[in-house]
């Protein structure tokens, strides 16, 4: 199993907050032998836990708010809409070759377990449990690690041969927006607009039908590009205008993220956000953005480690979702996403972080508040509120981009990912959940937010860390979570009662979190490898108590699944 895949499956979920990874790139993933045949669909083959799996899933309609569309762009968010079931179509195949096939014979399964084996094959796209290391929950054939991108038995080793053999293939090859098929004895690139027309076509038509219908003149000219870019393969014009996009009706469609590739992490999926702007609620958290080079002179390491150097001008959404597809759909649906991950347009236009608050209010509702009842002091359950959890994500992103990134090791010019490797997630995720904290708390002493915010802070991160926590805690990614919970306990910041219960202690906790960011940032600033290592096997062991409150949140919800 490749880092990648430890990744995928936690991909929306590592950090307290449950945000993705979004521009992190994946370590080489080592050459495998080829899977074998395609997974068995027989009715028996179906895994016996199937009804345990599936509610770890806590179903959620989407119910946007439509009511400040006009009648016009409520009529485009439907072409928009049909445009979602296209794009799961193409993602049910760049997922895996044989989904449609399996979802076919499923769809006539009588058995008592098999309305179960067809929900969770749609969250899954496929037969494997992307909460289990995507390992099989119908027949027993493992994952082929290139998904639906390349041939089945194609390896790392024979990819790379060929491309040894024909240099000439290479930028086709190595293309996010192709697909590798034998043709005969040979390797063929065969570009999306051409593997994916079926669907790609009728999408395009959709999308323009949609721009003939919308007044607002930002969102016809990105629909009108991305209509030709599914046509064309040539996605640079169209991101540009994604990103002057500003408009009722946000809309993201297109092949952006390459993580289900874990072959050779080259190949983009398709997903899709038909969302709805809301304005308000973004001018609120826009205002931070202002005051990021602030936060950047407050953190507390010495001044030759900060980096005063990034760009400050990425635009921020908040939006409720009406539909989404494809990879954004797929496991755990994210909350939050930055993109377009094209380098060339992030130089020249920055990226935009959007905010999904509906899918944010679910998993508060469904998930946080339940863990909260559960694993914290009583007196501060009731302290948990949907506006700390929501301003904790905002920070949490903005925290990404502070603190050091590029730094000078051993006089060489490196970049803190490169030098800490495949630790750096694990590190970066824990960083933003401490920083985040660290800037609500020093917003609040500046009094640019509610002194009010300060009780609910505390216990809704705690509760955070909590869901963060069930993921798993013995792994990498895990490591990074525990350390909060153990090096803040080490502080007395935390304290458990007798009854196992969970106490951030206010007098105590402001200070730890200033310590502890202190001490991840220094790691990340000297490029500390085997400082990180030191401090995850330090902090990064669950204790008892931690484990014995996570047993205790079995019957609650992992994560949601968003229905129909
Ligand atoms: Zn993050």
């Amino acid at each position: 199993m490749s880092i990648r895949t430890i990744r995928q499956a936690t991909l929306r979920s590592t950090s307290a907050l449950g945000l993705g990874l979004l521009a992190i790139a994946a370590c080489a993933p080592s050459a495998e032998p080829p899977p074998s045949a395609a997974p068995q669909t027989a009715e028996g083959t179906v895994i016996s836990d199937i009804d345990q799996r599936l509610a770890k899933y806590s179903p959620v309609p989407l119910e946007p708010d439509l009511s400040a569309l006009s009648a016009r762009d409520r009529q485009a968010l439907d072409k928009l809409n049909q445009v979602s079931n296209l794009i799961n179509e193409i993602y049910l195949r760049q997922a895996w070759a044989g989904g449609p096939k399996m979802r076919q014979e499923i769809a006539a399964w009588k058995d008592p377990k098999a309305r179960a084996a067809r929900d969770f094959f749609a969250v899954n796209f496929g037969p494997w449990d992307r909460l289990d290391e995507r390992k099989p929950f119908i027949g027993d054939t493992p994952r082929p690690k290139g998904a639906g991108f390349y041939p089945e038995d194609l390896t790392q080793a024979d990819f790379e041969a060929w491309i040894a053999k024909h240099p000439e293939d290479k930028e086709a090859f190595s293309s996010g927006v192709t697909v590798i098929r034998r043709d005969g004895d040979r390797l063929v690139a065969i570009p999306y607009s051409k593997e994916y027309k079926e669907w790609l076509e009728p999408a395009a038509k959709l999308l323009n039908e949609a721009a003939d219908l919308t007044d607002n003149a930002s969102l016809a000219k990105y629909l009108r590009s991305r209509a030709a870019a599914f046509l064309s393969d040539d996605y640079f014009q169209s991101d540009v205008d994604w990103m002057d996009l500003d408009a009722p009706v946000e809309v993201t469609i297109g092949p952006y993220e390459t993580y289900e590739d874990d072959l050779l992490g080259y190949k983009a999926a398709f997903e899709s956000y038909v969302t709805v702007n809301l304005p308000a609620e973004a001018s609120q958290l826009s205002r931070f953005k202002e005051r990021l080079p602030w936060l950047e002179r407050n953190l507390p390491i010495p001044d030759g480690m900060k980096n005063f150097e990034r760009g400050t001008d990425s635009p921020i959404r908040v939006v409720d979702v009406a539909s989404s597809a494809g990879d954004a759909r797929a496991g755990v649906p994210a909350i939050a996403f930055n993109l377009p991950n094209d380098e060339r347009v992030r130089e020249a236009k920055g990226s935009k972080k959007v905010l999904l608050r509906n899918l944010m209010h679910a998993k508060y509702e469904r998930i946080l508040t339940p863990i909260a009842a559960k694993v914290l002091d009583p007196a501060q359950v009731a302290e948990v509120t949907f506006d700390a959890y929501l301003n904790e994500i905002l920070h949490h992103e903005l925290s990404h981009g502070l603190g050091p990134g590029t730094i000078t090791k051993d006089g060489k010019k490196t970049e803190v990912r490169l030098e800490l490797k495949e630790l750096f997630s694990t590190i970066e995720e824990a960083k933003a959940d401490v920083m985040g904290v660290y800037n609500i708390l020093a917003l609040i002493d500046q009094g640019e937010m509610p002194a009010a915010l300060r009780s609910a802070l505390e216990p809704t991160y705690v509760a955070g860390l909590f869901r963060a926590a069930r993921f798993g805690v013995d792994d990498a990614h895990g490591q990074g979570v525990v350390a909060q919970f153990s090096y803040l306990k080490e502080k007395g910041a935390l304290e458990i009662d007798g009854a196992g219960r969970f106490r951030a202690v206010s007098a105590k906790f402001p200070g730890a979190i200033r310590d502890l960011l202190h001490d991840l940032l220094i790691l990340q600033g000297n490029g500390d490898y085997e400082g990180t290592k030191a401090f995850l096997e330090k902090y990064g062991k669950a204790g008892p108590e931690l484990r014995a409150a996570i047993g205790r949140l079995s019957d609650v919800p992992t994560d949601i699944r968003l229905v129909p």
